[in-house]
């Protein structure tokens, strides 16, 4: 498979990402054979270990380029009060506003907030969990991350943490178009407050549902010079391999990356 000849960009989410086949895909623990999804169960462990982290605590939490998905907010709910949602695209928002309602149809994510659960020590808290999430998530809202406003015209209040998964490299065409999406995103979080990302490494394309879209191809220092640029100092970066024989995209490695913005340098 190759990548698309024109970078998709979030028109190309609103027109053809199906929230359920992007989900069914990629965030099932087991595909249809059994095999255990490695890159959905690195991802939990990743964020577990991140939100673990000193620090990483706070009233608010702003999610950028959520998709229809909460995993990555599972450990998160724990250290911090209140949560915003953003995205894109509106069929992505209004297929979590479906979760968060307890709509019928609503993705299943139990399997996967129990192992969360596991992770953090009990399994059985997980409808605990589940509906502490719920509470949590104040707004779901739309952004455009390559615009200096992304929730133009809203203006939210700076947060304690902003965490981004798999978003950026998928909605900017190119590394100049990284580079200030993440200053625009900065510009979500206070000083002093947190930067969570999970960052997909050397990739072109993925692909479900027989649709492909575009990846930013980056490497580490490249993701890390970014978030400097962008006002932070990086606390905490480790890749993991990307499993290999998976053709549903053509990564190296998922990079998970922890940065605190620094204040303002005056005069
Ligand atoms: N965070 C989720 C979804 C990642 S898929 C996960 O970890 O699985 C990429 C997401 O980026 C999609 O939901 C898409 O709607 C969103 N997106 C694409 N272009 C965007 C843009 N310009 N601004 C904000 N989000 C965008």
């Amino acid at each position: 498979m190759d990548a698309p000849a024109v970078f998709t960009e979030g028109d190309f989410y609103q027109q053809h990402f199906d929230p359920q086949e992007y989900m069914k895909e990629f965030y099932t623990l087991s595909d249809g054979q059994g095999q255990p999804n490695t890159f959905l169960t690195q991802s939990l462990r990743s964020l577990f270990k991140m939100f673990s982290l000193d620090g990483l605590r706070g009233d608010t939490l702003i999610d950028v380029g959520c998709g229809p998905t909460i995993y990555q907010l599972l450990s998160a709910c724990e250290r911090f009060q209140e949560i915003i949602a953003l995205d894109y695209t509106d069929q992505n928002r209004r297929e979590l506003e479906r979760w968060l309602k307890g709509e019928p149809g609503a993705f299943d994510w139990r399997p996967v907030v129990k192992y969360v659960c596991e992770l953090e020590g009990d399994r059985e808290k997980w409808a605990e969990k589940e509906e502490k999430l719920r509470r949590k998530v104040k707004q779901v809202l739309k952004c455009d991350v390559t615009k200096a406003n992304p929730t133009d015209p809203v203006s939210l209040p700076p947060a304690d943490c902003i965490v981004s998964t798999l978003c950026l490299e998928g909605a900017c065409k190119d590394l100049a178009t990284f580079r200030s999406a993440l200053r625009n995103i900065s510009a979500l979080v206070k000083p002093g407050g947190h930067l969570v990302m999970l960052t997909v490494l050397g990739e072109t394309y993925y692909a479900f549902n027989q649709q492909v879209f575009s990846c930013l191809r980056l490497e580490k220092n490249e993701v890390e010079e970014a978030v400097e640029g962008a006002g932070f100092e990086v606390k905490f970066a480790e890749t993991q391999p990307w499993p290999p024989g998976d053709i549903r995209a053509d990564c190296d490695a998922l990079l998970s990356l922890v940065a605190r913005k620094r204040a303002p340098t005056s005069g």
